[in-house]
């Protein structure tokens, strides 16, 4: 039976890219979404395959003036690997002038401004980037495939500038997975990459896609990784591969599932996890504690013993705190520790300054960013060392996407110079693709 979830939302014509009039249902557990296009006429789809789940996350409303934290810049679009999901790896089309970058991160509002590509450190420039942001009073973030990270020396020279946090891919322990989606094994790169970034203590989030029947079995084993490296790795970002553009995906998780396979492998329930160790987001919507349909954050804390996962809840969670204020100190030593407080302070100021603009929206959200830095700092400071985030992400499609309920916190430069949501940016710039061929 078809029971109507919402009656007016917005979604896009998956042939023309315009906005287009939608309705969400469900039948039975699934939820989908209906539109129709006056050109290209209806369109049906899938959004979620739990609809219980849909009913915890889905916001059902729209901010009529979002605020974004975060501001990606695709500083070129080449790249040193040619993955076969890829969605944003285009040689042909030129890089843009870091004046032209350095006059959007001026203006920009927001804290954080994201250095992704293709692969951003083929810009020789980048050192430059980095350094910009930081004089911005801005928190800087490079999103790599991480072969250039090998070389300890080019790492450093980016710390030096002032490089904040790098988000780092790592899809598999598998030397086949990089062959079968890469052409290439670059497994051992992956790891002296990984090697360098703890040894020069950057903040760094492993940034893992699933692919359906390819290496979702691997979930356990990354997040264990994860988990024994939380003393630079900073949060584990699974995300279900998506047929965004050339890359047609043989099947899709949504959230729902992800966490359903997360539960299975680490052997606590669903439930549990949804209610033990949901975490807050840095997001606009404090009725939902910033989770969406497509983005959940679970704060896995616990302990290692041997290839299990045992969960700490309550209490014992002062011990752990403890036990890891000793790991912090140890392994990062006192004046990495004062200065980790030091940053926090210069992002409170940087977020104070918001007031002189007289909007309670803008200072809500800075407060976001402001509590986001705080947990760190204490992660840190107090031990929530014993404790992970763990981000479940799907990413809405041309398909599926409905407007209402894209992550609003962030925003992305696409193709033709547009500032959109993040994934309206991605949906959109596969319009402007359409046609041509991705490079090789
Ligand atoms: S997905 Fe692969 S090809 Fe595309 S930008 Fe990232 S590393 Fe390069
Ligand atoms: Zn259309």
């Amino acid at each position: 039976m078809r029971t109507i979830l919402k009656r007016n939302t917005t979604s896009l014509c998956p042939e023309c890219f315009k906005q287009v009039p939608a309705v969400v249902f469900c039948e039975e557990e699934k939820v989908f979404i209906e539109k129709e296009c006056p050109q290209h006429g209806p369109f049906s789809s899938c959004l979620e395959n739990n609809v219980n789940f849909y009913k915890r996350f889905a916001s059902f409303s729209v901010s009529p003036d979002p605020f974004f934290h975060t501001l990606v810049l695709p500083v070129t679009y080449r790249c040193n690997l040619a993955c076969s999901y890829c969605y944003a790896h285009y040689s042909d089309l030129p890089d843009r002038p870091l004046g032209y970058f350095k006059e959007l991160i001026s203006q920009f509002k927001g804290v954080i401004v994201g250095l992704s590509g293709g692969e951003p450190t083929l810009r020789e420039d980048l050192p430059e980037f980095v350094s910009y942001i930081k004089k911005s009073g801005k928190i800087s973030s490079l999103l790599t495939n991480g072969l250039r990270l090998v070389d300890e020396r080019y790492l450093r020279s980016l710390a030096l500038e002032g490089l904040d946090s790098v988000f780092f891919s790592f899809d598999s322990f598998s030397k086949d997975f990089y062959k079968l989606t890469k052409g290439e094994d670059i497994l051992e790169q992956k790891k002296k990459a990984l090697a360098n970034l703890e040894k020069l203590n950057i903040k760094t989030v492993l940034s893992v896609t699933i692919y359906p029947g390819i290496n979702e079995h691997e979930l356990k084993d990354i997040f264990l990784f994860a988990f024994r490296n939380r003393h630079y790795i900073t949060q584990l970002r699974l995300r279900s591969a998506a047929p965004v553009c050339h890359y047609e995906a043989s099947g899709r998780y949504f959230t729902s599932d992800l966490i359903r396979m997360f539960s299975k492998q680490v052997n606590i329930e669903e439930e549990s996890l949804l209610k033990y160790f949901i975490g807050r987001l840095p997001h606009f919507n404090l009725k939902r504690e910033g989770h969406t349909i497509h983005h959940v954050q679970l704060l896995m804390k616990g302990v290692c013993v041997g290839d299990t996962f045992v969960p700490v809840v309550s209490r014992n969670a002062l011990i752990g705190t403890f036990l890891c204020l000793k790991i912090a100190l140890q392994k990062k030593g006192l004046l990495a520790v004062l200065k980790e407080g030091k940053r926090f302070f210069n992002i409170f100021f940087h977020v104070n300054k918001y007031k002189k603009f007289g909007s309670f929206f803008m200072i809500k959200n800075g407060m976001h960013i402001f509590a986001t830095e705080f947990i760190n700092l204490f992660k840190l400071w107090f031990g929530f060392f014993s404790m992970l985030p763990v981000r479940f992400i799907s990413w809405p499609t041309k398909d599926n996407i409905d407007l209402e309920e894209v992550d609003r916190g962030i925003a992305q430069l696409t193709q033709s110079g547009d500032i959109l949501n993040f994934c309206h940016a991605i949906v959109f710039d596969e319009n402007f693709n359409k046609g041509r061929k991705r490079s090789a």
